[in-house]
């Protein structure tokens, strides 16, 4: 699984754990050592790292880029002989003093749906989505657009949505990588079956979204979030990564700066640029004359001058794992270049920091809408397509606009404060998000067979 999935679903079962719940999170081999070093011998959830054959399926030990996700054929088998795989988990969980009362699957796991039924216990979906995509990708579907619309550049709108979103099919996950489209079927269904969705949002971001989506498919949507702010070990330093620089190093760089006076630049844990758009990135930051922190995976394209000194006063050039969730919420950072990971959107709201939308693929465009004209707390950079180039004129005038931006500057980040005060209001206790952390748990409990 990629990091964007495992750093929220661990997030989750440790606020569960947290909160009274006996969580038992089953991982890869690999996952597992990654997520060890944050559970001491104490903590509340047993992590169960399955024997898990990938070489056997080809798979590969881990996915450092979009491009290098296996075939689609390669996932189905793996899918189909996922329930085999997981016998010894299972067998490990029948034996257990508590066996399980509810399962909780990523949703690139439809096969999981199997393993609630034969425990006859409820299944609920983790998508990594919020609420506002997760319900134009369902209204779509059910309203059958995507079969009337044409061309690639063909202009729709999204039905059921308390607000105008309008699209082209190149922005869809399914639709830009085609080569999924069976396979993000079969998880669309997964989810449809589900008896709900656990997302990592919170009530007051997305309530219009979360009523409609509740009204439309009768079934519940626990907004837990924003994950990373809860309170749980996971949270510290290198979530998820093994971290290419020190954390110190980077706070006391970010230390040294004028407060709101950095741009943290970061595209997630598989966004890459192409050579070409690196350099012209790399043009209009130094062109900017603005401080920046720039984490890069990959780095072709990347201008020598940053490599060999990639810390100056005015530049942090951080090549692989950042703790991004320690560099946000720091008091120096004052705008965000995401990708619009929704992790890493999710991140920034609750830094409180204006972001430049630029989003890369999947549905990292629904959420740039989001971000952009729901939320009002970010500027896009204008990508319309996976793959367009931004030159770098165009991205000198977006970082201006978030970092200054005259009197809508002002609102803007006047917005993105007011967030992520709500963000840190929702996890407190009796906050929305504690809130219905204890509802989906007394939901799991009046389940319970
Ligand atoms: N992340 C991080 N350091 C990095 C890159 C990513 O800590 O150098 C974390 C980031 O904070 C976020 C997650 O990895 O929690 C990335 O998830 P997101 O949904 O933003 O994007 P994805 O990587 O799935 O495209």
């Amino acid at each position: 699984m990629s990091q964007g999935h495992m750093i929220p679903m661990f997030d989750i079962a440790a606020l569960l754990a947290l909160r009274g719940a006996s969580v038992t999170f089953i991982t890869t081999p690999l996952n597992a050592a990654r997520l060890r070093p944050a559970l001491s011998p104490h903590h509340p959830i047993s992590l169960v790292a399955l024997p898990f054959p990938s070489a056997d399926f080809g798979l590969p030990v881990c996915c450092e880029s979009f491009d290098a996700l296996p075939s689609p054929d390669l996932m189905r088998a793996f899918f189909e002989a996922s329930k085999t795989l997981l016998a010894p988990s299972i067998r490990y969980l029948r034996r257990h003093p508590t066996p399980p009362s509810c399962v909780i699957a990523d949703v690139f796991f439809p096969w999981a749906r199997e393993i609630a039924r034969e425990f006859g216990v409820p299944r609920l979906t983790f998508s990594g989505f919020n609420c506002f995509s997760t319900l134009c990708i369902r209204n779509l579907r059910a309203h059958g657009v995507l079969e009337r619309v044409g061309s690639e550049t063909e202009r729709f709108v999204v039905p059921g949505m308390p607000h105008e979103v309008a699209l082209v099919k190149a922005q869809l996950p399914a639709e830009a990588e085609a080569r999924f489209v069976d396979l993000r079927a079969e998880m669309r269904d997964a989810e449809e079956m589900a008896d709900g969705v656990v997302l990592n949002s919170f009530e007051e971001l997305e309530r219009e979204y979360l009523n409609v989506y509740r009204e439309t498919t009768g079934k519940e949507a626990w907004a837990i979030g924003p994950v990373s702010l809860s309170n749980n070990p996971s949270n510290t330093i290198n979530r998820g990564g093994k971290a290419s620089t020190d954390e110190l190093q980077c706070l006391d760089w970010l230390d040294q700066r004028e407060p709101k006076s950095v741009v943290y630049v970061s595209f997630g844990s598989m966004g890459r640029l192409s050579p070409p758009q690196t350099a012209e990135l790399a043009r209009a930051l130094e062109a900017s004359g603005r401080n920046f922190m720039w984490v890069i995976k990959g780095g072709d394209g990347l201008p020598e001058e940053f490599k060999e000194e990639p810390v100056t006063e005015r530049r942090m050039v951080v090549r692989g794992w950042a703790p991004q969730v320690a560099i946000l919420s720091h008091g120096a950072v004052g705008g965000f270049v995401t990708h619009c990971g929704w992790n890493s959107a999710l991140e920034g709201v609750c830094a409180g920091v204006p972001m430049v939308a630029w989003p890369l693929f999947g549905e990292q465009f629904l959420n740039e809408k989001l971000v952009v004209d729901v939320l009002r707390v970010g500027v896009r950079v204008g990508v319309e397509r996976p793959g367009g180039l931004v030159e770098g004129e165009a991205i000198e005038k977006t970082l201006e606009e978030v970092m200054e931006g005259g009197e809508e500057g002002v609102l803007r980040r006047m917005r993105a404060r007011a967030l992520g005060e709500m963000a840190r209001m929702a996890v407190e206790v009796e906050g929305s998000s504690y809130v219905n952390i204890t509802r989906l748990i007394e939901y799991v409990l009046k389940h319970k067979s």
